[in-house]
């Protein structure tokens, strides 16, 4: 069984359906990355996954719960996929430890010396053991995006939701935010992720997704979807994202 399965999903904003019927499964430890024109409605598609949109028509599960919008479902399902975006999102007031053990403490009621424990773990998996008692501002934008990585993993997510998590990031700073995502990867986490790095897809992607006017437009393996692009519009896409 899938661990996401998004089923003839259809969102609108006012008269504009902006997804047009997706369907889309996500199996345990693959690693899905979707690729699409700004506006294919790439966000909006994480964003009903993790509950931040309501859905107007189709379904959501994930593993093998319905995806309900209200609040009891809600943290639930927050609870088992994490999301990272684009801007990292963390507090400015607290110190890199402090924003991860936040939610854990808040959400799941961990106990501090627990959350204080996970904190120090996670900040050492994405490579910032030294950093726990650091403020935001004093952290390079690579550094806080692995911050807000750590935070989601403290969780424990099942799934982790990842839009466009380096396009924010000066291009020297990239790769080691690419870097630890590879690795959760390695690691077997289940990801679903908008990115434009095109290589990175290639490299880490068991398969790639290409988005349309709000439809699913290619789906397959990045060999055979960068290699061998079957539409015209993917075509042109990649021509311009070579
Ligand atoms: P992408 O992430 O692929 O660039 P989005 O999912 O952000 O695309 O947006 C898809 C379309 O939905 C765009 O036309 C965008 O303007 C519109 N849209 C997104 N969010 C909202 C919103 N909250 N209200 C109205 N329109 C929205
Ligand atoms: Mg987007």
């Amino acid at each position: 069984m899938s661990l996401i399965a998004i089923t003839e999903v259809r969102k609108r904003f006012g008269a504009v359906e902006v997804l047009k019927g997706i369907n889309l499964d996500v199996d345990r430890g693959e690693v899905v990355c979707i690729i699409g024109r700004s506006g294919s409605g790439k966000s909006t598609l994480l964003r009903c996954v993790n509950g931040l949109e309501t859905i107007d028509d189709g379904s959501i599960m994930v593993a093998g719960a319905q995806l309900v919008p209200d609040a009891i479902h809600l943290k639930a399902l927050r609870l088992k996929v994490g999301m990272i975006f684009q801007q990292f999102n963390l507090f400015p007031h607290l110190s890199a430890g402090a924003n991860v053990m936040l939610s854990q403490m808040v959400v799941k009621k961990t106990p501090k010396q627990e959350a204080e424990a996970m904190a120090r773990r996670m900040l050492e998996r994405v490579g910032l053991a030294e950093k726990f008692h650091a403020y935001p501002d004093q952290l390079s934008g690579g550094q806080q995006q692995r911050v807000a990585i750590a935070r989601a993993l403290a969780m424990q997510p099942l799934a982790l939701l990842c839009d466009e998590i380096t396009s924010a990031l000066d291009p020297e700073l990239v790769a080691e935010v690419l870097a630890v995502v590879r690795e959760l990867a390695a690691e077997g986490m289940t990801l679903l992720m908008v990115t434009h790095e095109m290589r990175f897809a290639r490299e880490v992607c068991d398969r790639v997704v290409f988005m349309h006017q709000g439809r699913v437009h290619e789906i397959g393996p990045p060999a055979e979807l960068f290699d061998h692009p079957r539409t015209p519009e993917l075509r042109q896409f990649l021509g311009a994202h070579g």
